[in-house]
């Protein structure tokens, strides 16, 4: 232990250098951030006057945010976060952005918004700010209670914008803001949200036609939702997986669209779509194809249409039906998401899955959720999966348990679980030093502990109390994998709605 320990420091810069530097990228960040302030003043001048803006808290690929305080009539000031979205941002999705803000937000741990400023191109949302906590620092140390709390809130503001037929398409962590000392939520960003067909929200009903106008005139896949957020480009434009792809049926002939038709290697259709129907229909020739269930891909099959289907959202919190490119997505996909959010605090890792193009992630899901499960699941929306190989579904609670190292039966196993060539690399649980560690079962803690201090009595016993300081994670009821396997149901025509989720027995003495 004290060798590698060593080894471990002789790899680090010298302490100085190391703080020179740290200071020194510090130093330019800020002068970044400073720089992008004095911009945004100059953009949107109406700013000046009403507020100061102070940080920069978040910077994504469509907007940066910043914390501002304005000086009230009384005197006080009041914090605000400020979005800025990027110029090229499409107008109606800006405008829906808000109106999902104004009209759903501001009850029931939704954002809401405080004004809205323009210039030009240029839009800044103004909303009351939340301060929160970063979830993998937290992650560790949240108590069972907590995480009951938080998935309860997550519930709240999903009912509510569901009830307004809202579909998030992008729920997770840093889009759901938690405050744990004042127990304050605030779900937040609707920049990808969809309408469901009976939505209350205008805007995003006319959303829906330009993207879907949008997908088939220019043929654009990758976008078909305007403004979607390319987190994988490498994906969207080629995707392979060793173990699984989804197979394309030979029905579907849109001639039209043949001209523009793009190399791909794999590609998805509904077989069992009413839309894809209509084009069987009235397309004048079947061409049959040989490549089904092969692993090349021939001319025939190059040359058809494809699928057009919302992709937005964050690989590692997309449903299965979202993956497969199934054109019909619900409310359903964002309880799938809280889902994952719910295995993640169960489990204590964070992200639990980390996928960089789909057909990884969905080979993930199998391994939790089983092959044979997931195929019989896409072929109730109509997609064919092909898995080279058969993992079984496995038990929520013995993974959960497992991962967090806190159950008491399974002592041996957290060692094997190293090795357990099955499932560890599909799970591709973070490999980041950081991460591990800070997701490193209690079990493995206790036993370096133990390692290099042999012999120590007294912390022998201070670490037998160490253990026994589960925060109730030792006795999780049942009620709570129950829910967190009706979050992961595979069927969304299934899956439980955020109603139902907030009634569960999980929550029975949670005041509603
Ligand atoms: P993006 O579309 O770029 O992801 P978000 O609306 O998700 O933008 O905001 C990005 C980040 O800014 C959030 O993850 C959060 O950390 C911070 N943020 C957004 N809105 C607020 C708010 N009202 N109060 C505090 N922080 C906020
Ligand atoms: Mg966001
Ligand atoms: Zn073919």
């Amino acid at each position: 232990m004290e060798a590698s320990l060593n080894a471990y420091q002789d790899e680090q810069p010298p302490l100085q250098a190391e703080n020179f530097y740290r200071k020194r990228e510090k130093n330019s960040k800020l002068s970044g951030v400073k720089k992008d302030i004095e911009k945004l003043y100059e953009a949107v001048p109406q700013l000046v006057k009403v507020f100061k803006i102070k940080e920069k808290i978040g910077e994504g690929t469509f907007s940066s945010v910043y914390l501002a305080t304005a000086q009230q009539q009384a005197g006080c000031e009041e914090k605000m976060a400020l979005k800025h979205l990027i110029p090229t941002s499409h107008p109606l999705r800006i405008a829906a952005e808000l109106q999902c803000l104004t009209i759903a937000g501001g009850q029931d741990n939704v954002m809401g918004v405080k004004y809205c400023f323009r210039k030009n191109d240029h839009v800044v949302i103004v909303m009351p700010y939340l301060e929160h906590e970063s979830f993998l620092d937290i992650l560790n140390s949240l108590s069972f209670e907590e995480v009951r709390e938080y998935m309860f809130n997550l519930f709240k503001a999903l009912r509510r914008i569901h009830h307004f037929g809202i579909v998030h398409r992008d729920v997770k962590p840093s889009n759901f803001l938690y405050n744990r000392q004042l127990k304050e939520y605030a779900l937040v960003d609707f920049g990808l949200a969809q309408g469901t067909p009976d939505t209350k929200i205008e805007l995003l009903r006319v959303v829906q036609s330009e993207s879907q106008q949008e997908g088939s005139v220019h043929h654009s896949v990758q976008r078909s939702v305007f403004g979607e957020r390319n987190f994988n480009i490498h994906s969207s434009t080629y995707q392979e997986s060793p173990t699984i792809k989804l197979i394309k049926q030979s029905k579907v002939m849109d001639v039209a669209s043949r001209k523009l038709a793009t190399k791909k290697k794999i590609s998805t259709k509904a077989a069992n779509n009413g839309a894809a129907r209509k084009a069987a229909n009235s397309c004048p020739a079947i061409l049959t194809c040989d490549c089904y269930a092969t692993d090349r891909v021939c001319s025939v099959c190059l040359s058809r249409r494809q699928q057009v289907a919302p992709r937005a959202g964050t690989p590692g919190f997309r449903a299965p039906e979202v993956l497969t490119k199934c054109p019909t997505q619900t409310t359903a996909i964002d309880m799938w998401s809280a889902g994952i959010i719910f295995l993640s605090l169960l489990s204590g890792r964070y992200p639990f899955y980390k996928a960089s193009d789909d057909l990884t992630a969905l080979a993930q899901i199998m391994t939790i959720r089983g092959s044979r499960e997931t195929i019989q699941a896409a072929k109730t929306f109509g997609k064919s999966v092909l898995c080279t190989k058969e993992v079984p579904a496995q038990d929520l609670r013995t993974l959960c348990e497992r991962l967090r190292g806190t159950n008491s039966s399974c002592a041996k196993s957290t060692s094997d679980m190293h090795t357990n060539s099955l499932y560890e690399p599909a799970l591709a649980i973070e490999t980041d030093k950081k991460v591990e560690f800070a997701s490193q079962p209690l079990e493995e803690k206790l036993q370096r502990l133990k390692n290099c201090h042999e012999g120590d009595n007294d912390l022998e016993i201070k670490i037998t109390e160490k253990a026994t300081d589960l925060k109730g994670w030792h006795r999780v009821p049942d009620e709570a994998y129950d829910l967190l396997d009706k979050l992961l149901d595979l069927n969304p025509a299934t899956r439980i709605t955020a109603k139902e989720a907030l009634l569960h027995h999980f929550f029975k003495d949670i005041s509603q």
